[in-house]
């Protein structure tokens, strides 16, 4: 299948550059190079974007498509965006799938002229930006971390092996993990990456292309040649500058290809070098759980099913202050641990914020207000920061000064758990260069260096003379317009600027005879319609002095930042451990807070088969409960799974609380394993090492598969995958398909759960028959929704027992969701006939027996007489505040009273 990456339009008709003029040659030259780009060629204060390019540019960016010029007879199409806004632009470019090179000026016209009157401005292409190589905070997210992803594969066969290499480049820590063929979607979905390089050859082969086919709109195919092994391997070593890449770990081929495929394309598009980067890490695949892409989907883990942040688990559990800590807690919850020591000092952590109230209030008050260091550092390296990412570590590592004297404030008594011990000392100590960088930096800072005046007066001594001399020739500029207005008796000389021609001196045309009358001291330079304009040597020697102060000013101000930059990339590696236990403090004491403010208690990990949960809650239902007007509360349930009852069998009515108890006990597991407290009053989990949900109903039409043919593939990978550690929740398999298909698929899905998959598994089901298989599979329970009924209408009590539900009560669910009255009737008509006659009863007994008396709209329920009298007596108006609470506690006793009765 053909893989159809956004990319411009001009890969097409590209135009040649014969009797093009030297501008127009020079923009087809690069263009060429650059033929699946949209190419900003800057011209003075704008990028032009040209032919195809500008038409691609026009239509994604809604703005003018005009004309410069022709080429080969023809209109040059052209569209532009301002110089010092173009990052807007990029970004709704970049989000629309386009890649962008950046060609900039290198010279300024003046340099170009002294080569020869028609030599024309240097230009390079200085980065691509591409959507997985994007570091600019307006490109992206704060609290989203941005993986460009590299897939390689090596050998054929069964010697085929796969691996995945993947680069947050706005935090510079690359990473590795080898995978089988089967978990190549598992990882992708993890990751989440905005753009994935794939050899050429592996988009070509149909099958692997197929697990490919959810991230085909990002994948960037790359020329086979980039994933050769030796070239893979000298550029990993190129970039950290080591002889062996054994000094990193033991590296397999695939994984070095992914790496050195992944380092090359960032080099490429970044046009910097790469060293800063932090040592690869590897990730292997027992380290955490395997969550497949439809598990992660249906569990809606990091975004809803529709695709929003809002209403994920990821959004109701994130309570982080720092746009490093909450992409931490991202990272941390797409990767819950399997080892249960890991998983226990990230507990130990929380633990000791939780139960450290002051210290927690302490160290957050600091990290609300520490700046993004890491997507600072990364910048700078990239040598594409400014002034700001140098006051954004000045900022943190002042706000890391006070939470690591907070943290050292802890007497060795009070046990400070290993990461926090770990983060205290990875903190740092950097007074010398938050000194430097208070004295160097001024109050007021500028985006971009090359603008000038970032420097605090008093920090360089030849700065402040030159800009002393600068400013003080402005003065001298205003005192000689004084001057040559009196001496030519022209009160309105002016003394002006611009780019062109610089420093003149302009009267109006009906003064300009009393300075042409005085050639010894002005010299005529231009006339104009309405003015005329000279010069004097005196200010032509002045000009030249301010030009100079000025240029001389701005490259020591740059020598300055380079500087800066450079002390600060020597602490780089040191800089990075302190922005990384920021992140993690900050991950602590977001989930300490969440524990305390929603009751969540501290689980036990083991590598037992229990999963016994106790008093378990929904997170996202219960805040979202918890946030509606009627503030419902989210009634708890117990779950005990162990090798003796490793099966539960849920029926009971729809709309009783089902789904959400599956979902529950599958989110309170990856929360556990995550390193998190839980919503439950307690908990105790043997790690999973796998987990499946199979939930809901979704069709996938992109891939040709319709809602059963989904919920078939996802259940197939479930009885193929899962095993004794794994948690398996099903949700109302067999649901698409015929009744009797339906049952059966079900059936057999639950026998081979339980007798070969052996795992633990929750399965939800309206099919009641299957409660007859408790006879024969030992480890299967029985459990079901509570539900009460009354006055003909049924109350969920969202309460899971040890029973069989009786009946699912169907039809009451769809009289409450507002079916046509006639309908609700015909069906219970046709249902009491099913459940009736002995035998089922034919489509004609069922079309001919006579349709049921149209229904009354059912009498009200009997309102009970103690109820009466108090509604009745009752006059809002005269009530104090008191007696009005007094009435809502009565009415609140006979509300009990009647439930109590039935
Ligand atoms: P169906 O069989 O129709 O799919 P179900 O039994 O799976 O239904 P759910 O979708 O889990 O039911 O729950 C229905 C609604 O009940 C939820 O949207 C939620 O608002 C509420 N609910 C579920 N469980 C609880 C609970 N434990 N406490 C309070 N409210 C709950």
């Amino acid at each position: 299948m053909p893989v159809t990456p956004q990319t411009s339009p001009s890969l097409f008709d590209a135009p040649t550059s014969a009797n093009a003029t030297p501008l127009m040659a020079q923009y087809l030259a690069m263009k060429e190079q650059h033929k699946d780009c949209l190419l900003f060629f800057r011209l003075g204060d704008f990028y032009e974007l040209f032919f195809d390019d500008a038409k691609a540019a026009s239509r994604a960016l809604d703005i003018a498509l005009t004309r410069r010029g022709q080429h080969q007879g023809q209109d040059i199409p052209m569209c532009g965006v301002p110089a010092h806004a173009y990052e807007n632009y990029l970004a709704k470019l970049i989000r629309k799938g386009f890649r962008v090179a950046i060609c900039e000026q290198m010279e300024n016209p003046a340099q170009a002229k002294k080569r020869g009157n028609k030599s024309i401005v240097v230009r390079e292409v200085t980065r691509i930006v591409t959507p997985g190589t994007v570091t600019e905070d307006t490109l992206l997210d704060a609290r989203t971390a941005n993986y460009l992803a590299c897939l390689a594969q090596t050998g054929s066969g069964d010697q085929q092996s796969f691996a995945l290499g993947w680069i947050d480049l706005a935090a510079g820590k690359p990473a590795t993990q080898p995978l089988q063929r089967a978990d190549l979607a598992s990882a992708l979905s993890r990751l989440d990456p905005s753009e994935i390089l794939v050899p050429q050859k592996v988009v070509e082969n149909p099958e692997l292309f197929e697990i490919l086919t959810p991230w085909k709109h990002v994948l960037a195919p790359q020329p086979n040649p980039r994933f050769d092994e030796t070239n893979a391997r000298r550029r990993i070593e190129t970039v950290y500058g080591v002889r062996e890449l054994d000094a990193f770990g033991t590296f397999s081929p695939a994984e070095i290809i992914a790496l050195g495929a992944l380092l090359d394309y960032a080099e490429l598009t970044q046009k910097s070098d790469l060293r800063h980067l932090a040592p690869p890490k590897q990730l292997s695949a027992t380290q955490t759980v395997s969550i497949d892409p439809a598990t992660r989907r249906n569990l809606e883990l990091m975004r809803t099913l529709s695709g929003d942040k809002q209403g994920s688990l990821l959004d109701a559990i994130d309570r982080t202050l720092t746009g490093a800590g909450a992409r931490r807690l991202a990272a941390r919850l797409a990767e819950p641990l399997m080892n249960p020591d890991a998983i226990n000092a990230r507990l130990d952590a929380v633990a000791f914020m939780a139960t450290t109230p002051a210290l927690r209030d302490k160290l957050r008050e600091a990290l609300r207000e520490v700046p993004d260091i890491e997507r600072a550092l990364a910048r700078l390296a990239l040598q594409r920061g400014g002034p700001r990412d140098l006051a954004s570590i000045r900022d943190a590592l002042r706000h890391a000064e006070n939470v690591r004297s907070a943290l050292l404030a802890i007497p060795a008594s009070a046990h400070l758990p290993d990461e926090l011990m770990q983060c205290r000392s990875d903190l740092g100590e950097h007074s010398a260069l938050i000194d430097r960088l208070e004295r160097a930096l001024a109050p007021e800072l500028p985006l971009l260096a090359r603008d000038g005046n970032f420097i605090a007066k008093g920090y360089a001594p030849p700065l402040d003379a030159l800009i002393a001399l600068r400013d003080d020739s402005r003065r001298v500029i205003a005192q000689m317009q004084e001057r040559y207005a009196a001496q030519s008796a022209t009160p309105g000389l002016k003394i002006k600027h611009n780019q062109v021609i610089g420093y003149y001196i302009e009267v109006t045309a009906t003064h300009a005879d009393k300075l042409l009358a005085q050639k010894n001291i002005f010299i005529h330079r231009q006339t104009m319609a309405n003015a005329a304009r000279f010069t004097t040597v005196e200010l032509g020697e002045l000009e030249r002095k301010i030009t100079e102060s000025s240029d001389k000013a701005l490259a020591l101000e740059l020598q300055l930042f380079a500087d800066l930059c450079g002390e600060i990339m020597n602490s780089h590696a040191a800089l990075r451990q302190c922005a990384e236990a920021l992140a993690a403090l900050d991950v602590d004491c977001g989930l300490a807070e969440l524990a305390i403010e929603q009751n969540y208690a501290r689980p036990v990990i083991d590598n037992s088969l229990t999963f016994d949960i106790k008093g378990g809650r929904h997170p996202v239902v219960e805040q979202a409960l918890g946030a509606s007007p009627d503030k419902s509360a989210f009634i708890a349930n117990d779950c005990a799974l162990n090798p003796n009852d490793r099966v539960w069998l849920l029926t009971g009515p729809n709309m009783a609380g089902k789904s959400t108890f599956l979902r529950q006990n599958a989110l309170i597991a990856l929360l556990a394993q995550t390193g998190s407290f839980v919503p439950a009053a307690s908990a105790h989990i043997g790690v999973i090492d796998r987990l499946f949900s199979r939930v809901g109903a979704s069709d996938d039409l992109a891939r040709g598969r319709s809602t059963f043919m989904v919920e078939m593939v996802e259940t197939a990978a479930i009885l193929n995958q899962a095993g004794e550690r794994s948690l398996v929740i099903l949700d109302e398999i067999g649901r698409g398909t015929a009744t009797y298909d339906g049952l059966s698929i079900a059936w057999a899905t639950l026998e081979h759960l339980h007798n070969h998959n052996r795992c633990r598994a929750l399965f939800a089901t309206h099919y009641h028959e299957l409660t007859a298989l408790t006879e024969t599979l030992p480890a299967l329970t029985c459990h079901s929704m509570k539900v009460r009924e009354w006055n003909n209408d049924i109350i969920f009590l969202h309460e899971v027992v040890a029973a069989i539900a009786d009946r699912s009560y169907g039809i009451h669910v769809a009289q409450m969701a507002g079916l046509p009255r006639p309908v609700i009737a015909r069906a219970q008509q046709i249902l009491t006939m099913i459940e009736t006659s002995s035998e089922k009863p034919s489509a004609r007994e069922i079309m001919d027996a006579p349709p049921p008396p149209s229904p009354q709209r059912p009498a009200a329920p009997a309102i009970p007489p103690a109820l009466t009298a108090l509604l009745s007596e009752l006059n809002p108006d005269f009530l104090s505040p008191k007696e009005a609470l007094d009435r809502l506690y009565r009415l609140r006793e006979v509300w009990n009273d009647m439930k109590q009765a039935g």
